[in-house]
C-alpha cells in the first residue's frame, strides 16, 4: 500500500497514512482538532533525493573497476 501524506486545512497538522490506492482524504479526521477532510500532499515516493538516477557509493566502484 502506497503512504500518502495528509494535510489539514484547518490546524495545518501533516499526517502521515498508509492507505489504501487512490485513497483521498475526505474520509480522514484529523487527529489534532477532529476536522473531517484532509487536502492529500504529493506522495513521498515524489520527493526528490529518493529514486534519483545517480548510482551509489558501491556501484560507482564497480563501473570503475570493470571500465579498467
Ligand atoms: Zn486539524
Amino acid at each position: 500500500m502506497p503512504i500518502y501524506e495528509f494535510e489539514c486545512p484547518k490546524c495545518s497538522l501533516n499526517v502521515t497514512k498508509l492507505c489504501r490506492l487512490g485513497t483521498d482524504g475526505s474520509q480522514i479526521e484529523c487527529p489534532r482538532c477532529l476536522e473531517m477532510g484532509l487536502e492529500r500532499k504529493l506522495s513521498r515516493f515524489a520527493s526528490p533525493g529518493i529514486g534519483g538516477g545517480d548510482a551509489c557509493g558501491t556501484c560507482s566502484r564497480l563501473l570503475a573497476a570493470a571500465a579498467t
